[in-house]
């Protein structure tokens, strides 16, 4: 339970803040500020931690770039991915979290105190959370990313509720792809499968499945050329990848399941990075070095929701707290209010 703060205790607890270049020494560093990591703030700055959150020059995950979300509990009405990252912030920030608006560029998982570097700042923190996240695999198209949040989305578990008996489109032959075009069979009155081969790369059981769906119809050997519409998407332009010929598919949501990619590159070499790029978590939230720890979609493709990364970073934290209770870095973890 979060106690009741007192409107003018709270700009003060805001006001105290350090300075985002103050690269002194921190007991916790949060790479990473997506549902995961700004949860995992939330939990730590409030055991006193005072974490340090190297957010990206993008911060705020990939909710930033969606529109509605009706999903996250607490939220009858639906909220905006970005009004729901601000008040995620917000939260961490008024315990005394410190935002970082940059990307971290290299890290030294090999020693204790950890370093974070971002350009040339070195950071220096007794342990780590990585909540780096994943990005979808976009198409790269400039009409697909006219029509993001606005038709076209990478997630149909987000999304696809918006669609009730319309026609769309998914691209991609995976089993993602697969699995999403098999899920907006609920809500669409139609789903196409743009497959840029003439074969799907996914699993039989799920191919049969998809293949097996009155709902979904296959077109083999296309690919989006280009998105078109007015406010929202009301068209696609095929092309065929043998004839190279084009047409024009009516439809009015393109879901992109082309795959995801994880943001792991900076820890290469450094922590076991596991089938498909994403990391290997050992236990709960565990990294196999003492100290550091993983949480969200950086490590999770199987249910990437961001309810489940804020309650990875919510577990990240309390294991933090505990190891660093553990090595003598702060008082016993047994007080903590959660
Ligand atoms: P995959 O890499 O398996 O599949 C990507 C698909 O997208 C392929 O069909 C690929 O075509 C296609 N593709 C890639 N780039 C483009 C492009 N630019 N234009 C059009 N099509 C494109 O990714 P997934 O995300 O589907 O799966 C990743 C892993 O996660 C897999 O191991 C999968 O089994 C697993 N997974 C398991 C699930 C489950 O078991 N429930 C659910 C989801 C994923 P091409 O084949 O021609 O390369």
């Amino acid at each position: 339970m979060i106690p009741a703060v007192p409107a003018t205790l709270k700009s003060e607890m805001t006001a105290t803040v350090p300075p985002s270049t103050d690269t002194s020494r921190r007991k916790l560093a949060i790479i990473g500020s997506g549902p995961a990591g700004l949860t995992a703030a939330i939990y730590a700055a409030r055991a006193n931690l005072e974490p340090l959150v190297i957010a990206g020059n993008v911060p705020m995950g990939q909710l930033m770039i969606t529109s509605d979300v009706e999903n996250y509990p607490g939220f009858p009405e639906g909220i905006q991915g970005p009004e729901l990252m601000q008040k995620f912030r917000e939260q961490a920030e008024r315990f005394g979290s410190t935002i970082l608006e940059r990307d971290a560029t290299r890290v030294d998982l090999s020693q204790r105190p950890f370093g974070i570097w971002v350009g040339q700042d070195e950071y220096r923190a007794d342990s780590v959370i990585i909540a780096t996240g994943a990005s979808a695999i976009w198409l790269g198209l400039p009409s697909e990313e006219e029509f993001r949040g606005r038709g076209v989305s990478a997630c149909a578990t987000c999304d696809g509720f918006f669609f009730r008996g319309r026609e769309v489109a998914v691209v991609g032959g995976g089993d993602t792809a697969l699995e999403e075009a098999t899920f907006l069979t609920r809500f669409a009155e139609k789903v196409t499968m743009l497959v840029r081969r003439d074969e799907f790369r996914g699993s039989k059981i799920m191919q049969e499945r998809a293949l097996g769906h009155p709902k979904i119809e296959v077109l083999w050997n296309k690919e989006v050329a280009e998105v078109k519409g007015e406010m929202t998407v009301s068209s696609l332009t095929l092309r065929d990848t043998a004839t190279g010929e084009t047409s024009d598919l009516p439809v009015q949501g393109l879901f992109i399941a082309i795959g995801y990619k994880p943001n792991t590159e900076l820890f290469s070499g450094q922590l076991q990075i596991g089938e498909g790029g994403y990391l290997d978590v050992i236990g709960e939230t565990g990294s196999g070095i003492d100290g550091v720890f993983i949480a969200g979609d950086v490590h999770d493709h199987h249910y990437r929701q961001a309810v489940t990364a804020a309650g990875d970073g919510c577990k990240a934290a309390i294991d933090a707290e505990r190891w660093l209770a553990s090595v003598g870095e702060t008082e016993t973890a047994t007080a903590t209010n959660w």
